[in-house]
């Protein structure tokens, strides 16, 4: 057993495209020491997504295998893909004593809490509905019903505010950082 106190265990969640990415970018950029997990998906690679970097690039059996053996601390399916946390990186970060931020979902940031009920939830919103609209359609990366996916889902992920410990407005990128490293406990 190590006699370092646990690190804290911080999960970012929010509807896709509120900037949760640009805004985890923004807090690594400041906060090297802050650990970001690399989950995996089944997802294919967007254009300069690395594989182990951005993602753990994975198909689906290999994906099942892994939420089938608990190597997962959460997963869930979205837009037609599926996404898991690898479980043991995280647990090793913590017991060293690193904080570590996930960057989930809503379905796997409600079963973080429930398997470990003192990690700290932070939702992010965006300042408005029709914000969050320009951004899912302008990115235009997705197909229209890909995009029409992620607006259905991002409404009932934005009724899921009162869940969480945190809410953070991504009104401003680096204001935003501001708030979610503050409530973090970092300095
Ligand atoms: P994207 O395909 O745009 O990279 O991610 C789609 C959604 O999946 C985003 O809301 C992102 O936060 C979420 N996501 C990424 N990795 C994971 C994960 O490991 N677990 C869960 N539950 N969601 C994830």
């Amino acid at each position: 057993m190590s006699d370092r106190p646990a690190g804290r265990l911080h999960v970012l969640s929010g509807p896709s495209g509120v900037g949760k990415g640009s805004l985890v970018a923004v807090v690594r950029r400041r906060h090297p020491d802050v650990w970001l997990s690399v989950s995996a998906t089944t997802r294919a690679p967007r254009p300069g997504e690395v594989d182990g970097v951005h993602y753990h690039f994975v198909d689906q059996a290999e994906f099942d295998r892994l939420a089938a053996t608990g190597a997962l601390l959460e997963h869930a399916s979205y837009a037609g893909a599926s996404y898991g946390t690898p479980r043991g990186p995280v647990l090793e970060r913590l017991a060293d004593g690193v904080p570590a931020l996930l960057e989930i979902e809503l379905q796997g940031a409600r079963q973080v809490k429930r398997a470990m009920p003192e990690a700290h939830l932070v939702f992010l919103t965006p300042p408005s509905w029709e914000e969050l609209v320009r951004r899912l359609t302008g990115r235009g990366t997705e197909d229209p019903e890909r995009v029409q996916r992620r607006l259905a889902l991002a409404r009932e992920e934005l009724a899921a505010e009162g869940f969480f410990d945190t809410t953070i407005v991504n009104d401003d990128l680096e204001a935003a950082a501001d708030r979610l490293v503050a409530s973090m406990g970092i300095t």
